[in-house]
C-alpha cells in the first residue's frame, strides 16, 4: 500500500513542497515538522473508518481496533497534560473551541478574552469566526507601555464585564500566561476559566511553561504547533466537564473523528512522553531567546522586549518597513515568517507593523545558539538593504548551506 504514487499530478505537487520544507528556514510560530512516523501514521487505512461516538460507543460496527487507538492516545494526553479527561476527536484548534465554549456556556453569553489585534486567535471573538457570531465577546489587551498582560486590568475589565468565561491563550503573546492569576479572576467574578494552549502546548508538555491544567475548566489546544504532532485539536479537563466536552464535540461541533489522525497524535503524544521531549522544549526557549537578543542587538525592536516562549513580534516599522515587505524580503532568501499586527498598530493586517517569528521548527530540525545567532544576523541584514541584490545572494547562499546541514526528513 504504501509508497502508491501513480497521480503524478499531485505527487508533482507534494514533492515541491516537501523539497520547499527542507530548502526554507520555517520560522512562522504556529508550525513545525513532525516526525516521519507521525505522517506514516497520517497515511494508513484508518482513515476509511467510520467511529462516530466514543470507545466502546460507536454508531457503527468494526471499531475494534480505532477503539484500542483511540483510548492509547486519550490515555497519552492525559499522561502528558496531567488531566484527569482529554478528548481527542477535535479536527482543529478552532473545532476545539467551538466545543469548548458550547460546553461552558450559551449563546448570547458574554465572553471575555484576548483582544485578536494583540495576539487572541479568530476563534477568540472575530466577527465573522462563529465565536463572534454566537457569543458576546469583550477583550483585554497588553499595555500601551510594557506590552505586557496586566493582571489588575484584566480583572478591572472582568469585573466590569461579568463573563460567563474568561478565555485566556493567544497565538501572538510572547510572555509567560499567568494562569493561577485569570483562575483567581475568573472566580472571582464567576466566570469559568478557558484556556485555548494551542501555541504552547508543547513547552507545556515539556514541563518549561506553566501549565494552565490545574486551574482551568476546560483546556484546548492545537496538536500541530509546539506539540509537533498532526494538524488538529484537543481537549484535556476535569472529570466535571467531560462529559459535556464529549457531547458538544460530537455531535455539537463534529461528525465521524479522522482515526488516522487520532492515531498519529498518539504517536506524537508518545514522542512528547520520551525524556528528549524536555530537551526539545528547552531548546525551543533558548533559541528563541538567543534569536531576539541578536535581533535587539541589531537595532531591531522586538515587541515587550524580548521572549519567554517559543514565538517573538519583530516591530519592523524600526527599520522602515511594514510586515508584508519584511515577510516578501525574507522569503526571497528562503526565510518563511507570516506578518503580524504589533499592539497599538496603525497598518491595516495585510500589511501590519510586524512579522512573527517562532522557533519551533527550525529546533526541530537540530538547530541551536549558533544557528540563531548566524540566522539573526541574515535577518538584520537583509532588513537593513531589502533591496539590495548582492545581500540577498550572501545570505540566501548561506541559508541553503545551513538547510542543507540540518535537513527535516533524510537523516532520520
Ligand atoms: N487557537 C490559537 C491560539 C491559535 O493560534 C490557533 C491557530 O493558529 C487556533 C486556535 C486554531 O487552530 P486551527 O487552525 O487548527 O483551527
Amino acid at each position: 500500500m504504501t509508497g502508491v504514487r501513480r497521480d503524478s499530478d499531485v505527487w508533482k505537487v507534494v514533492d515541491l513542497e516537501c523539497e520547499r520544507q527542507e530548502r526554507q528556514i520555517e520560522l512562522i510560530a504556529s508550525e513545525n515538522h513532525t516526525s516521519a512516523e507521525v505522517i506514516a501514521a497520517m497515511g494508513t487505512a484508518l482513515t476509511n473508518k467510520y467511529a462516530e461516538g466514543y470507545p466502546g460507543r460507536r454508531y457503527y460496527g468494526g471499531c475494534e481496533h480505532v477503539d484500542t487507538v483511540e483510548d492509547i492516545c486519550r490515555d497519552r494526553a492525559k499522561q502528558v497534560f496531567g488531566s484527569e479527561r482529554a478528548n481527542v476527536q477535535p479536527h482543529s484548534g478552532t473545532q476545539a473551541n467551538t466545543a469548548a465554549l458550547m460546553a461552558l456556556c450559551e449563546p448570547g453569553d458574554r465572553v471575555l478574552g484576548m483582544s485578536l489585534d494583540h495576539g487572541g486567535h479568530l476563534s477568540h471573538g472575530h466577527p465573522k469566526n462563529f465565536s463572534g457570531v454566537f457569543y458576546k465577546f469583550s477583550s483585554y489587551g497588553v499595555e500601551k507601555e510594557s506590552e505586557l498582560l496586566d493582571m489588575d486590568r484584566v480583572r478591572e475589565l472582568a469585573k466590569e464585564v461579568q463573563p460567563k468565561v474568561l478565555l485566556a491563550g493567544a497565538s501572538a503573546y510572547s510572555r509567560v500566561i499567568d494562569f493561577a492569576a485569570f483562575a483567581e479572576i475568573a472566580k472571582e467574578v464567576g466566570a469559568h476559566l478557558m484556556v485555548d494552549m494551542a501555541h504552547i502546548a508543547g513547552l507545556v508538555a515539556a514541563g518549561v511553561h506553566p501549565s494552565p491544567v490545574p486551574y482551568a475548566a476546560v483546556s484546548t489546544m492545537t496538536t500541530h504547533k509546539t506539540l509537533r504532532g498532526p494538524r488538529g485539536g484537543m481537549i484535556v479537563c476535569g472529570a466535571d466537564w467531560i462529559k459535556q466536552i464529549n457531547s458538544t464535540v460530537f455531535p455539537g461541533a463534529q461528525g465521524g473523528p479522522l482515526m488516522h489522525v487520532i492515531a498519529a497524535k498518539a504517536v506524537a503524544l508518545g514522542e512528547a512522553l520520551q525524556p528528549n521531549f524536555k530537551e526539545y522544549g528547552r531548546a525551543v526557549i533558548e533559541n528563541a531567546k538567543v534569536l531576539s537578543e541578536t535581533l535587539i542587538e541589531r537595532d531591531i525592536r522586538i515587541v515587550s522586549g524580548g521572549t519567554d516562549n517559543h514565538l517573538m513580534l519583530v516591530d519592523v516599522s524600526s527599520k522602515g518597513l511594514n510586515g508584508a515587505e519584511a515577510e516578501n524580503a525574507l522569503h526571497a532568501v528562503d526565510i518563511t515568517t507570516n506578518k503580524n499586527l504589533i499592539p497599538y498598530d496603525q497598518q491595516p493586517p495585510m500589511k501590519a507593523s510586524g512579522v512573527r517569528i517562532g522557533t519551533a521548527a527550525i529546533t526541530t530540525r537540530g538547530m541551536g545558539v549558533e544557528e540563531m545567532r548566524r540566522l539573526g544576523g541574515w535577518i538584520a541584514d537583509v532588513l537593513d538593504a531589502p533591496d539590495d541584490e548582492s545581500v540577498r545572494a550572501r545570505v540566501l547562499g548561506e541559508v541553503t548551506e545551513v538547510t542543507r546541514a540540518f535537513p527535516i526528513y533524510s537523516a532520520k
